[in-house]
């Protein structure tokens, strides 16, 4: 079975957040599912020099959008025993960052139809599906039903399209549909992406492709009500048979605290060692050097999604405990000017960083203690799972993927795994925050047990990789999945 695994972002070649942990890691856990899965992604400036000095040229053509045709090379890089195809286009992608330009309309339009235009020449690899990923490759299984509906090489293809975040659906004027897409005069491309007047690239995946999957099934069971549905619940509804929930895994080679070669001192369930690692984080951060307290770590876009106006109403309240604070993150002013006021504030206890830096969130993962998560939604969350490898407890609120990771703590069996609230409620995370220090204060071996529950938790992708690989095979046979 043959997989093209269509994606804007892979570790190590592009990464802004969880996304591109999935596409870094995914597709070779497929492999060892025996898929021959390949990626295709744009080929960003910003790909490590290392990694573009082994990328190598496959072919060259067109990409129409509309009256415009716009030259195309696909490269070629095969990394960590995968195959990595590369649209290349100086204009679209060599840029500073990932997304957030005034073309991202057309950059997307331009890398799927590409990625469609790539498909015969690809050499000896042939598709069976094409797995698409959030709305930047949304477009590729309704352009593929409009415009190669009566090429035969096209004709067997499957798609699948994987929400990753329905907050971020590629919404763009409706001009887009004629000027960029070309599609003026196709009536049911335009009900599939039609969305307030405007145009809406994740609904027309919704629409056209095969079949949907989301990266949790509490996810899943929630993307279905008005209130996480971000306006497509119908269309969500619509589709509910084509539709579940598989939980991404984590690069457990990656975030392996016993050979990362991030920490000062590596360790496996030792917290002695990790010990180690907290007193240089706080030499790092300056941060006072006292190992009786907690670190709590939130390493997070620093955006509403994550919970933050929750975390600002009660800070105060927080900061007066004996614990320090750790923030990684970018993201809203509001939230990054708020951090830096507290850091000023409290500079003993609170420590910011305001950048992205992957060495450092590594370091923090190993540093701290307890890692705050408390999401007004969350497909999947990876922080939280990360932050169990390396024994640090989470906290998080009951949505999305937190819930399907994360056990709430049960003192009287021992059992659970971090610490979790149900209502998207201030005082609700404030006195869970509190319970948890009080359990690190308080009862040793208490804290102890939960963190070699946390880390003894299994996020491998070997589970999930099994259940895509069955739906993948589901899906070329035509049957139900
Ligand atoms: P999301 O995909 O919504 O951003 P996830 O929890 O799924 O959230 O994934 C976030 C990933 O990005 C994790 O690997 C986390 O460690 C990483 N990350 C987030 N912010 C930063 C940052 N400022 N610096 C380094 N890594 C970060």
């Amino acid at each position: 079975m043959n997989i093209l695994f269509a994606v804007s972002e892979a570790f190590p070649l592009a990464k802004t957040g969880g996304l591109g942990d999935v596409g870094g890691s995914l597709p070779a856990a497929l492999k060892e599912q025996n898929i021959d899965v390949r990626v295709i992604m744009p080929r960003y400036s910003s790909i490590p020099v290392y990694l573009q000095e082994q990328i190598e040229y496959v072919a060259t053509f067109k990409v129409e959008l509309s009256w415009r045709k716009i030259q195309c090379n696909l490269c070629r890089l095969h990394y960590n025993d995968v195959y990595y195809y590369l649209i290349e286009n100086e204009n679209f992608f060599n840029r500073e960052k990932l997304y957030d330009y005034w073309d991202d309309a057309e950059r997307f339009a331009f890398f799927s139809k590409a990625v469609l235009e790539s498909l015969t020449k690809l050499g000896d690899f042939q598709p069976d599906i094409i797995h698409c990923n959030d709305w930047h490759t949304a477009l590729i299984p309704l352009i593929m039903k409009e415009n190669y509906g009566n090429n035969p090489f096209y004709f067997d293809i499957k798609t699948l399209f994987t929400i990753h975040n329905l907050k971020h659906q590629g919404v763009f004027p409706a001009e887009v549909f004629e000027d960029v897409l070309g599609l003026g005069g196709h009536v049911s491309a335009w009900e599939k992406l039609e969305f307030h007047g405007g145009i809406n690239y994740m609904k027309a995946a919704l629409l056209s492709a095969d079949y949907i999957t989301t990266v949790s099934q509490t996810y899943a069971d929630e993307i279905i009500h008005p209130y996480f549905g971000e306006q497509l619940d119908g269309v969500l509804r619509a589709r509910i048979d084509n539709l579940c929930g598989i939980l991404n895994g984590l690069d457990t080679q990656k975030y392996n605290p016993q050979d990362d070669p991030n920490l000062v001192v590596n360790y496996r369930s030792s917290l002695c060692k990790k010990e180690e690692n907290k007193k240089h984080l706080q030499e790092l951060l300056s941060l006072p050097v006292r190992t009786d307290l907690p670190i709590i770590a939130m390493i997070s876009r620093l955006v509403d999604q994550k919970g933050l106006d929750l975390v600002a109403h009660v800070l105060e309240e927080i900061l007066s405990m004996d614990l320090q604070l750790v923030v990684l993150g970018t993201g809203d002013k509001k939230y990054e000017e708020m951090f830096e006021h507290f850091a000023a504030k409290y500079p003993h206890k609170v420590a910011i960083q305001l950048v992205f830096n992957e060495a450092l969130a590594h370091k923090i993962y190993a540093g701290s203690d307890i890692l705050l998560m408390p999401s007004q939604f969350e497909p999947c969350g990876l922080a939280q799972m990360i932050a169990m490898r390396y024994g640090a407890i989470p906290i998080v609120r009951e949505t999305g993927g937190l819930k399907d990771s994360v056990d709430p703590y049960n003192e009287y069996t021992g059992e659970g795994n971090g610490f979790t609230f149900a209502n998207y409620n201030a005082h609700e995370l404030l006195f869970t925050i509190q319970r948890a220090v009080r359990f690190f204060y308080d009862d040793k071996v208490a804290w102890k047990g939960l963190a070699e529950n946390a880390r003894k938790s299994d996020f491998s992708w070997a589970k999930s990789a099994k259940k895509y690989g069955e739906l993948y095979q589901s899906l070329t046979q035509a049957g139900e999945y």
